[in-house]
């Protein structure tokens, strides 16, 4: 086994960069264990007046559209640039046994060997605000070890996407073009939620339905109820392969960033997602507590069988259950 670093070995080796004492930051919070989860908040409050300066970017998109040949491109033409990218992602049915999306990272090979770059898959877990949570202080430990630009990856299925939108600051949807099914594949919800829209593999014979598929989500955009913060998504096209139009994307986020952040929103967005994450701390941590009583254990399956064979309304069982935790 490998010798614990201690809190100061744990603090000063994140705060110098050293990627091997951040990986190791990283599997701390991840464990389960209620003496790594001490230390972990420790270590988190030591670093936490270093994070926050960084572009956090939320990258989404169905199998298939090129999300990691995009963030393989996108980031070495980041890194090259003399940025420090971070790769995270947020993929709540993985394990490591059996693979993460990025567990595999022969799937991006040149930026996981470049310098500037730092990879890491997705955190397990059976629950999406756990996975979730991990992730989020993964990217402050990121942060306070000097990286400015983070990507989180999510696969396509559903509430990670909602995961991944409450923690970045940007949030880009990746789409194909496809006669005459411009729209299709994806949720009316996620694309409402896209602070941009790339259409990708735009090259070879793709390059004009990329460019007719980029007119019609713009278009499609328009219905859209303008968004808070004044800004109106964008849509491009680019191609990873041929890493064309890679420029353009990062143009669009840092227009983005400083129109947001000349008008407030782009703080207020922080500050609002950090009390959302309280909340679903808070929301957590009693679910926790309320399943994790011994009482409540003993009983519940009991009482779910009378709400099954109704002997008992539902709400009362569940008041009863309450009062066994003493509320
Ligand atoms: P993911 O499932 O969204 O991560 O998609 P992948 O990045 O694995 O890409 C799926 C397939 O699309 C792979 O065969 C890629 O080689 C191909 N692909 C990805 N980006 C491009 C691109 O810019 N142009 C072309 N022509 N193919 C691409």
């Amino acid at each position: 086994m490998r010798k614990r670093l201690s809190k100061e070995e744990l603090i000063n080796g994140v705060l110098g960069g050293d990627t091997i004492t951040l990986s190791r930051a990283i599997t701390l919070i991840e464990s389960a264990l209620l003496s790594d989860r001490e230390l972990s908040e420790e270590v988190l409050n030591a670093i936490l007046p270093k994070t926050g300066k960084s572009i956090r970017i939320g990258i989404t998109g169905v199998p298939g559209v090129g999300k990691s040949t995009f963030i393989e491109s996108f980031g070495s033409y980041l890194c090259e640039q003399g940025h420090k990218v971070a790769v995270l992602a947020i993929d709540p049915s993985s394990q490591k046994t059996s693979g993460s999306i990025l567990g595999d990272k022969t799937r991006m090979e040149k930026l996981a060997h470049h310098p500037n770059a730092f990879i890491r898959p997705s955190p397990t877990g059976t629950s999406l605000g756990g996975v979730a949570n991990k992730t989020r202080e993964t990217m402050l430990l990121c942060e306070a070890a000097g990286f400015d630009v983070i990507l989180i990856e999510t696969v396509g299925v559903g509430q990670s996407e909602t995961a991944v939108k409450g923690m970045v600051d940007f949030f880009l949807l990746l789409m194909l073009a496809g006669a005459g099914d411009e729209l299709q594949g994806i949720k009316k919800g996620i694309m409402e939620m896209a602070d941009g829209i790339a259409i990708t593999k735009a090259d070879g014979e793709n390059v004009k339905p990329s460019k007719q598929a980029k007119n019609a989500y713009q278009n499609a955009l328009h219905l859209f109820p303008a968004s808070e913060s004044g800004w109106y998504p964008k849509v491009l096209t680019c191609s990873a392969l041929a890493s064309d139009g890679l420029n353009s994307v990062w143009d669009m986020i840092n227009e983005y960033k400083n129109k947001l952040e000349s008008n407030g929103y782009f703080d207020q967005q922080r500050r609002n997602q950090n009390v959302d994450w309280m909340n679903e701390s808070i929301e957590r941590k009693l679910l926790q507590t309320f399943y994790n009583n011994e009482q409540v254990k003993a009983v519940l399956p009991q009482l779910k069988k009378k709400v099954k064979n109704g002997l008992i309304t539902p709400q009362a069982a569940a008041l009863e259950l309450f009062k066994l935790t003493g509320d």
